[in-house]
């Protein structure tokens, strides 16, 4: 490996979230250091991560299958759908285990900064999927953010006259909080502790 192969590697992975060119550049030596039992498998596993992972056409998740694993698994309840903003909050709320039901990822929050309207979102999917007769309860999990509380409040509203209840997490989510940062326990209270909207 040339310089500059390296110099790309470390490049690439400083673009990483938490990773600066600094602990990229660790990561780096400590891969050529573990270069069959770590490096190896993991070109492997990018690689067929990159080939094979797709968001779920259902759900939004991302997984090798469509419809996704969750989707696909009848033991889970089909008459709650939980609305996250994005794969992150799906998975620290399926890492709680404290929601057996299905799930829907809205790809973000209406944000007026960001220039990110309805269309932008996975709105539409949801609405039809709200008009499904085994639909009951739809639980707003949104961010105590402003953009997640805007989003939150229009949902509702498009939600309203549909035949389905609609809950939102209880106020134990930290204001400002993003769900993908709490802890188990939290979660798992505000989702218990979810009330009508
Ligand atoms: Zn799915």
């Amino acid at each position: 490996m040339s310089i500059s192969d390296i110099e790309r590697l470390i490049q690439l992975l400083a673009r990483l979230p938490g990773l600066g060119p600094r602990s990229s550049r660790r990561a780096v030596l400590h891969l050529m250091k573990k270069r069959e039992s770590l490096m190896l498998p993991l070109t492997e596993a990018m690689s067929r991560a990159a080939a094979n992972i797709r968001a779920c056409g259902r759900c939004g998740n991302l997984d090798s299958s469509d419809p996704c694993s969750l989707c696909r698994d009848t033991r889970r309840d089909a008459s709650m759908i939980c609305v996250v903003e994005d794969v992150g909050d799906l998975w620290a709320l399926e890492r709680s285990g404290a929601f057996k039901g299905q799930y829907h990822v809205l790809g973000g929050t209406l944000s007026a900064i960001d220039g990110r309207g309805p269309d932008q979102l996975r709105i539409g999917e949801l609405l039809t999927r709200a008009d499904a007769p085994e639909t009951r309860e739809i639980v707003l999990a949104l961010s105590a953010t402003v953009d997640g509380q805007t989003t939150a409040h229009y949902l509702s509203d498009r939600l309203a006259g549909k035949d389905v209840a609609v809950s939102r997490l209880a106020h134990g989510l930290p204001v400002g909080g993003e769900l993908d940062y709490l802890d188990d326990g939290t979660l798992t209270a505000a989702l218990k502790a979810r009330r009508p909207l």
